[in-house]
């Protein structure tokens, strides 16, 4: 969880921090749009803070944070068109059982579920599976309080631009006031862990991709072990696992034994790839069928930061093999293994699957360790793949050299000066990603 202490705001990570002029907190959406009014009157720049939950500095002001979590309600539901209006700070993980007491549920999500829904959208977060696209995807309307102090619902009826702009905002064009959110009916999920060599995998990538709605793997550097994860909609009732096996698995084995894993390798950065091969070693096959909310969500108490990129699925093999040959190649201490997700493709301007299938590829480094050189070469890598990096995670472009990779990126400008023409939602990292 982000904090904002001693006037200090820091990211979950700890290693993103900024001194905002004043943090508000609105109740209510009245509060909200009195709140930027006065900050546009002042002359200060505003930023809009979900759940800090990003490795960027894209939510950091010097100006006014709003920080929307008390503004967290359901608004209105619709269950003939399965649609729930929620207001901008909801937190997934609250959002899950609500949603199911109404019997619905989120198509997708990725695999933590701390993120307030505003947040999330704005960065294009998503999770795995070829035929679906990310969460912002899911926003069939927004509402957005403006520089203007206007209030405007967008969809795809009412200033259509202006909403495939908002969709994946960067929080550059307003504060999100609430998401009313395309649901389906609740569902349960089956999802199969495994740990399979990595050759198989590659070999059968497309195959795999297409067989399973929501496929993805990881894998360790200086092994060729992946550990897949295959998940499905089934027809069976829920069935949770009893709660020692879920703490056994998701505190014991997933995160203190990473943690343990993570303190030895920045202690003694040489016993890293003994360290990989002992975790790839002891992975083991495990299986849970659950309503959905609680088979995408994991927890992670292990910090790390992270770079993620969005590729052309077509590239998928070859970006995998470079990344891990880079790794080895350098030496370089990496504890964390590489993420390999899939996503649909979907029409936000600045979604990073915009108009293509894409397979994204993660790397992470512990908290205190070195990740910078690493991160960069990756990067490189991704740069020969026309890749666009997830704008919640670390990356090293800017508006020059992004600009390109996004065929609607004018369309987004040309939003942005109508509904933000003197900057006030602008901070160092809009600057350097979107230009002045
Ligand atoms: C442990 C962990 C796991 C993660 N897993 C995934 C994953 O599976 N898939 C994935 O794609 N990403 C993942 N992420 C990244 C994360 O989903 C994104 O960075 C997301 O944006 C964080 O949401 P947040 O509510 O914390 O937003 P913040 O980080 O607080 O803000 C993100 C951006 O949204 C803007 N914003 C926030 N609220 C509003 C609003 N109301 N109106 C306008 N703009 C707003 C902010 O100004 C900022 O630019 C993960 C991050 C962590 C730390």
């Amino acid at each position: 969880m982000a904090r904002a202490r001693g006037g200090v705001w820091t990211n979950w990570t700890g290693d993103q921090r900024c001194a905002p002029s004043s943090v508000v907190r609105p109740g209510t959406e009245e509060e909200l749009v009195a709140a930027v009014g006065r900050a546009v009157a002042e002359g200060r720049t505003v930023r809009a803070v979900g759940a800090g939950h990003s490795f960027t500095d894209c939510a950091c002001t010097d100006g006014v944070m709003i920080d929307l979590s008390r503004m967290q309600r359901v608004l209105a539901v619709d269950p003939g068109r399965c649609r729930v209006t929620v207001q901008g700070g909801a937190r997934l993980h609250a959002l899950g059982p609500q949603l199911a007491a109404h019997g619905l549920a989120l198509e997708n999500q990725g695999d933590v579920d701390r993120q307030s829904i505003a947040g999330a959208i704005a960065t294009a977060t998503h999770g795995t599976g070829a035929r679906f696209p990310n969460l912002a995807a899911q926003a069939a309307g927004l509402r957005l309080v403006t520089a203007a102090g206007e209030v405007l619902d967008l969809d795809e009826d009412a200033d259509r631009d202006a909403y495939l702009a908002s969709r994946v905002s960067l929080g550059a064009l307003g504060v999100v006031s609430a998401v009313t959110l395309q649901c389906v009916p609740a569902y349960t999920l089956h999802r199969r862990d495994a740990p399979e060599p990595l050759g198989d995998v590659l070999e059968r990538l497309d195959e795999h991709v297409d067989a399973h709605e929501h496929f993805e793997f990881f894998v360790f550097p200086y092994t060729r072990t992946a550990l897949t994860r295959r998940t499905r909609r089934s027809a069976a009732e829920p069935s949770p696992p009893p709660r020692w096996r879920r703490l056994l698995q998701e505190e014991v084995v997933e995160n203190a034994g990473l943690g343990l894993a993570c303190r030895a390798g920045r202690r003694l950065p040489r016993l890293v790839p003994a360290l990989d091969r002992l975790i790839a070693a002891a992975m083991s096959s495990a299986e849970v069928e659950d309503v959905s909310h609680r088979v995408y969500a994991t927890r992670r108490a292990v910090r790390f930061t992270e770079m993620e990129y969005a590729i052309p699925r077509a590239h998928a093999r070859e970006a995998i093999e470079r990344v891990l040959a880079l790794v080895e190649r350098r030496r370089l201490p990496i504890l964390f293994p590489l993420e390999v997700r899939f996503s649909a493709a979907d029409d936000a301007f600045l979604s990073t699957a915009h108009a293509r299938e894409s397979c994204y590829v993660a790397v992470h480094q512990y908290r205190g360790m070195e990740f910078e050189a690493y991160f960069r070469a990756v990067e490189a890598i991704m740069d020969d793949f026309g890749g666009r990096p997830h704008w919640g995670k670390r990356h090293y472009q800017r508006a020059a050299t992004l600009r390109e990779r996004y065929p609607r990126w004018d369309a987004f400008q040309a939003v942005r000066a109508r509904l933000d023409p003197g900057g006030t939602f602008a901070n160092d990292y809009t600057r350097r990603t979107l230009g002045a």
